[in-house]
């Protein structure tokens, strides 16, 4: 019988998890069987264990669940601690092990995907909620020279701030009235992007040429890209391609093979001129 896997959240109407993990098995010739499961709101912990007491191998964790996958493992890898959630989890005896490879598949993305370069970049995040949590320590590793990070809740950027200051240069975005900082590439990590709204941020400045990353996927020219498009970015990305690669980095962790992405993520992308 093949290994199983599933991705559990809430809503999953249009999850691409068991698509990418279904393509990732073919390419490599692993035997495993991938399901989407709509965990209760309230039911995720009893839902975790149904899976894997019935022979289950490890989950994907997409929203609401991130931080109570954290909280579900008995053992927890270094950046699912860092990030304080977790999208990932594998089983091992009766071991639930919690891994996040959200920030690492971002950074893939821009640097590998993109070809864009991080180091001694000025990069500004906008958001402060879990996917930005995720993301802080992966971007300070890659060397920027300044992550600024910018949210409507402005004490939740200072918490961030406060958290990350010992990884790099952090800062948070200017107050009211204060004069921009020109950044290089600029990531919207806020959700504002599933209402199709311009997320309230205050005011940014992007570099003339510069990337406009929107970690939402599958939702087209979005404000905030057609915003920054606007403002001079000379490069436009959605989060598909760190949906892929987190989805890879998932996949290697738990088979032990890192399938290729670029045919995966060709095949998902959708054009956003
Ligand atoms: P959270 O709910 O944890 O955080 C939401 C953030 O968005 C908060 O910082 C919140 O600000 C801000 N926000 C919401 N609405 C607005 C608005 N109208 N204007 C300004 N700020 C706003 O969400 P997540 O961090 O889990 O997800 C954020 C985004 O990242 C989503 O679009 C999600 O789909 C995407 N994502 C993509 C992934 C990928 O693989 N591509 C992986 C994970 C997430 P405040 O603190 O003020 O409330």
């Amino acid at each position: 019988m093949s290994d199983r896997y599933a991705v559990l959240g809430n809503p999953l109407r249009h999850t691409k998890s068991p698509i990418i993990h279904t393509a990732f098995a073919r390419q490599t010739g692993e035997e495993i069987d991938y399901c989407a499961i709509e965990a209760p709101l309230a039911g995720f912990a009893a839902s975790v264990e149904t899976f894997r007491t019935s022979g289950g191998k490890g989950i994907n964790v997409t929203a609401p669940f991130k931080l109570e996958a954290l909280n579900v493992a008995t053992r927890q890898m270094p950046r699912a601690t860092e990030a304080g959630a977790s999208n990932c989890l594998k089983f091992d005896g009766t071991e639930i092990i919690a891994e996040n490879f959200d920030g690492v598949g971002l950074v893939r993305d821009i640097l590998d995907n993109l070809k864009v370069p991080i180091k001694g970049k000025r990069l500004l995040l906008l958001g402060a909620g879990g996917a930005a949590r995720g993301v802080v320590i992966p971007i300070l590793d890659a060397g920027p020279a300044l992550l600024t990070i910018q949210n409507r809740t402005r004490s939740k950027a200072v918490t961030l701030r406060e958290a990350f200051a010992d990884h790099g240069p952090i800062e948070v975005g200017p107050s009211e009235g204060a004069v921009a900082t020109l950044h290089d590439i600029v990531i919207n990590a806020t959700s504002a992007s599933l209402r199709a709204e311009m997320p309230e941020v205050g005011e940014y400045a992007i570099a003339r040429g510069g990337l406009a990353y929107e970690l939402a996927y599958g939702k087209g020219l979005t404000p905030f890209l057609q915003d920054a498009k606007a403002r001079g970015a000379g490069m436009l990305a959605d989060g598909v391609g760190m949906l892929v690669e987190q989805a890879a980095e998932a996949f290697r962790w738990w088979r032990g093979i890192r399938p290729n992405t670029s045919a995966v993520i060709g095949d998902l992308k959708i054009p956003l001129e």
